[in-house]
């Protein structure tokens, strides 16, 4: 879909199948709205595992082909979402998944978790200045759960927020661009226990997950943003059973390969972490609050800034 509302949405994940469990509806309500929406995914996610029996052999200790396998599930996800502008940080394969916190692969050169944070936020700030996001979605400085890769694209996505806005920083890149607000993932503590629960009750698959399973997970009270994700819950379920190798569904619940089973939560929850709130809170809307000046489509479009300091009087006279 063109974008025509002149909103652009940038989200930053560590692997496939990350941004359809945690951002699905979102992605798929601001397509469906016009708005433009950038998908960058850090790593191929080599290291996962993979449930099919008849995929086993994609595995990094068998063929290693899963990296390129899952870039074919994460563009059929993200057709499901009207997603198209999806990339890889740096170009498909230039970051290998590090694997869980402490096993062996944190260490192989090349892995994301080894990248100099510096040189990898170049890559994203070259992105921030060509699509110009007024909104950067990505996780908390734990990565949500741990996750080396997760923490590594927390990191990337914060120092190229401050590098894109910086005018002396490789002017070559483009403009400098100051996102105007910047989210992390969110899952408040009251939501995913009654699912949890839920899930234990109707026992789709052999055990439950924990809260220590599910990323970004907080007290209620430091949500700031609630996107509801009703009209879109059979977009993101679409876009999660995509990831077939990753995900299993069952109905309103769902799967990954430890077999243990999680709510599937069409609402979508976020903390503003820079930039100034909308109106009221909790926000239902990631673009609340912004102006025109912030929507610019290039910079020749720019609002003149000064008009936004216009005292309300001249208008009422
Ligand atoms: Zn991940």
């Amino acid at each position: 879909m063109t974008p025509t509302s002149g909103r652009s949405l940038l989200l930053v994940h560590a692997h496939p199948d990350d941004e359809s469990i945690g951002n699905g509806a979102t992605m798929a309500r601001y397509a469906a709205e016009g708005a433009r929406v950038t998908l960058v995914t850090c790593t191929l996610g080599e290291g996962g595992e993979v449930i099919p029996p008849e995929l086993a052999r994609l595995t990094a200790d068998r063929d290693d082909t899963l990296g390129a396998h899952r870039i074919g599930e994460l563009t059929a996800a993200m057709r499901e979402v009207g997603v198209t502008d999806v990339r890889f940080l740096g170009g498909p394969g230039r970051y290998r998944d590090s694997g869980m916190m402490g096993v062996p692969d944190n260490d192989v050169p090349g892995c994301f978790w080894r990248a100099d944070v510096d040189e990898a936020a170049g890559h994203l700030v070259a992105v921030v200045r060509e699509v110009r996001p007024q909104v950067l979605v990505t996780y908390d400085e734990n990565g949500g759960y741990g996750h080396p890769d997760h923490i590594q694209a927390h990191r990337v996505a914060m120092r190229a927020h401050e590098l894109a806005a910086d005018p002396a920083y490789r002017p070559e890149l483009g403009p400098a661009w100051r996102i105007a607000k910047v989210y992390w993932n969110r899952m408040p503590r009251s939501v995913i226990e009654r699912g949890l629960a839920e899930t234990a009750a109707a026992a789709p698959f052999p055990g439950t997950a924990g809260p220590a399973d599910v990323p970004g997970v907080v007290d209620d009270a430091a949500v700031t943003t609630v996107l509801d994700g009703a009209a879109y819950a059979g977009r993101k379920a679409a876009a999660m059973a995509a990831h077939s190798t990753q995900i299993t569904m069952a109905g309103a619940f769902f799967a990954l390969s430890n077999d243990l089973g999680q709510p599937l939560i069409a609402t979508e929850y976020y903390q503003l972490v820079r930039g100034q709130a909308g109106p009221r809170l909790p926000e239902d809307d990631l673009f609340a609050g912004l102006g025109a000046a912030d929507h610019a489509a290039d910079p020749g479009d720019a609002a003149d800034p000064t008009a936004t300091d216009r005292p309300v009087e001249e208008s009422a006279r």
